[in-house]
């Protein structure tokens, strides 16, 4: 496979060299040449096969022969090892529970998979050391911290806004040591990621290190998520046309989502569910694109006023409007509606969903009122405990605390502190 970019259709790239640098030259989105077809076949005996086969089938087409079949298998195992059940709450509503990998968030599928590619890139010789420096507001960093904890040839630096993660997340950050080193940023998210946009174009530091990132525009980040579709897929029981709704921010879940479909898997509708930050839910309302600053809300890893993922949605389609609108639906709901779904939920069925869950939920509900002939699936993309005091103030509930996070939450935190991005910078040059 090959892939272009889509700021200039001319620009080829292979998988290895599109992994390795994120984006095109031109700053564009990498896109696959052509969209793969899966059998029906091999859609009819999805329960049949283990998750790793799946991933296999399903990824292959994508990843060519640039990885080994033997070390593509190995990278899916760890990939994929954990569960991604599917559970039933209301007729016709289920939720698929994204969160039980190593740092209870959905990002970990796509991080391990970067991580176990990279790995296998580095180690094959011709790349020598690689840094990933990384901004996070929460979820990414501890997903991609634990993905790359260990791998050889890889140095992992994350930024991060002191004060503004929540314990657990500080803790998934700054407690794994290795080649892990976290900083903790006096400033905001966007001070992070502006400057870790710098260092990339500082040639001072691209000379003494070869800088990635793991952001999720990344080609090995964003496939993998095909898998959960897959996975879910072969747990429903129905006959009706399926809907997934998926609680989005910068849209690379569901643009996986939607890609899983193109290659072939029986789902029929997408709803976009997004909180205040709601850019597309206009743009499919409007066909106008008006990028927006994000808002601050309760489901804070969507909190994206302009997604990069969406030019990718819209190149899947053709740029058609018409038939994008087939497929793709877009709500947004506010914190208060997020707050009682996640009350009346935990009432009514006993169930315990996080904020962007919530959103997820709420989003699936509208479709099916105008659709009942729908059965519907929700995707939970992190796990309660990680929104703790929103959660438990919403609910009336006790966030019961899982095993793995109760460990953490005891390690001593390591983290080097700095504002400035003249410190970043002599850090980047020192550290080795
Ligand atoms: C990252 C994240 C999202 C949004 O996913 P996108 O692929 O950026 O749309 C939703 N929920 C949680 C918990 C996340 O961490």
């Amino acid at each position: 496979m090959k892939y272009y970019s889509l700021n200039n259709k001319e620009h080829h790239s292979n998988f290895e060299n599109a992994v390795v640098r994120g984006l095109a030259p031109d700053k564009g989105l990498y896109f696959p040449e052509y969209i793969p077809q899966l059998s029906t076949e091999f859609i009819s005996n999805l329960k049949k096969m283990d998750p790793a086969e799946i991933g296999k089938h399903v990824i292959s087409p994508f990843v060519g022969n640039e990885i080994p079949e033997a070390e593509l298998q190995k990278i899916l195992e760890e990939t994929l090892s954990f569960d991604f059940p599917v559970k039933p709450i209301e007729p016709d509503v289920s939720v698929l529970e994204l969160f039980h990998g190593p740092t209870l968030a959905f990002k970990d599928v796509g991080a391990r998979f970067m991580a176990g590619s990279l790995g296998y890139f580095i180690q094959k010789g011709n790349l020598g050391k690689v840094t990933v420096l990384v901004a996070t507001s929460g979820d990414t960093g501890g997903a991609v911290a634990n993905g790359f904890l260990g791998v050889d040839g890889i140095d992992v630096i994350i930024l991060y806004p002191e004060g503004k993660v929540s314990d657990i997340q500080e803790k998934q950050l700054t407690t794994l040591g290795q080649n892990i080193q976290a900083i903790e940023v006096d400033g905001t998210f966007d001070d992070c990621q502006g400057m870790v946009k710098k260092a990339f174009l500082d040639n001072e530091i691209t000379d003494r290190r070869q800088l990635t990132s793991a952001n999720s525009i990344n080609l090995a980040r964003w496939l993998p998520q095909m898998f959960y579709y897959f996975l879910a897929y072969r747990q429903l029981e129905t006959n009706n046309k399926i809907a997934f709704s998926v609680p989005s921010g910068n849209f690379g879940n569901i643009c996986a989502g939607l890609l899983a479909k193109k290659i072939g898997l029986p789902i029929d509708t997408f709803v976009a569910a997004n909180n205040a930050n709601d850019t597309i839910t206009r743009f499919m309302e409007s066909q106008n694109y008006q990028a927006k600053q994000s808002v601050q809300t309760i489901s804070n890893a969507m909190d994206v006023g302009d997604p990069s993922n969406f030019v990718r949605i819209l190149e899947l389609f053709g740029n058609h409007f018409k038939d994008l609108k087939q497929h793709l639906m877009a709500m947004s709901y506010t914190d208060s509606e997020t707050n009682k779904a996640i009350r009346s939920v935990y009432e009514e069925h006993n169930y315990l969903m996080d904020p962007h869950g919530a959103v997820g939920y709420l989003g699936l509900k509208d479709f099916l009122k105008i659709n009942p002939e729908y059965s519907g699936v929700f995707l939970e993309t992190a796990h309660p405990v990680k929104f703790l005091e929103t959660v438990e103030k919403a609910s009336g509930a006790k966030v019961v605390m899982p095993d793995s996070i109760a460990g953490i939450l005891n390690k001593k935190k390591k983290s080097f502190q700095l504002s400035t991005y003249a410190e970043l910078k002599e850090f980047l040059l020192e550290v080795d």
